[in-house]
């Protein structure tokens, strides 16, 4: 529609958020943020990106409880970036859905100039926990949930945090 002035077409834009505005956030709360919503806006973007499955609510569910990388056991993360960010990893010929990987694994095997030998040496590769030590990523989980010496800097460690004096 056509406006005065530039304010005449801000201001009218302004008013129609603020009429809007609660219907809009309902609208966007609903559609993403229920189980429902999630689950649907991922397997869109799945299906986007040419992956093919008979029983996409199995795929949902198994991406959603697998917690470790199915191939060097490293504990996946959410959300973007970083090599341990869980990919659903698919057949790029057929579309078919294979494997959950960590972001490193996933190029591994879908990246044809790399091999499975440099997928196996990522899961050889050692990282830092946040505990000081140098575990390989295939082992960091176990560490992680095991190790007595994993617990003991973890807790030396939440101490000094403790002791430290406030600025
Ligand atoms: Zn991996
Ligand atoms: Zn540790």
């Amino acid at each position: 529609m056509p406006f005065k002035s530039r304010e005449a077409r801000l201001e009218y834009a302004k008013e129609y958020y603020n009429t809007n505005k609660t219907f809009h956030l309902k609208k966007a709360k609903e559609n993403h943020q229920t189980e429902k919503g999630k689950q649907s806006h991922r397997i869109s973007q799945w299906k986007y990106a040419g992956m093919v499955s008979d029983d996409w609510e199995a795929v949902y569910k198994w991406y959603n409880e697998t917690n470790n990388c199915e191939f060097c056991s490293v504990e996946l993360i959410k959300g973007k970036g970083g090599g341990n960010q869980k990919h659903l990893d698919h057949n790029h010929e057929t579309g078919e859905v294979r494997h959950i990987l960590c972001g490193k694994c996933n190029v591994a095997f879908t990246d044809k100039r790399r091999t499975k030998e440099e997928a196996e040496l990522h899961k050889k590769e050692k990282v830092k926990c946040d505990c000081g030590s140098l575990i390989t990523r295939q082992h960091l989980p176990r560490h992680i949930k095991e190790s007595k010496i994993h617990q003991k800097k973890m807790k030396a460690l939440e101490e000094i945090k403790n002791n430290m004096p406030s600025i």
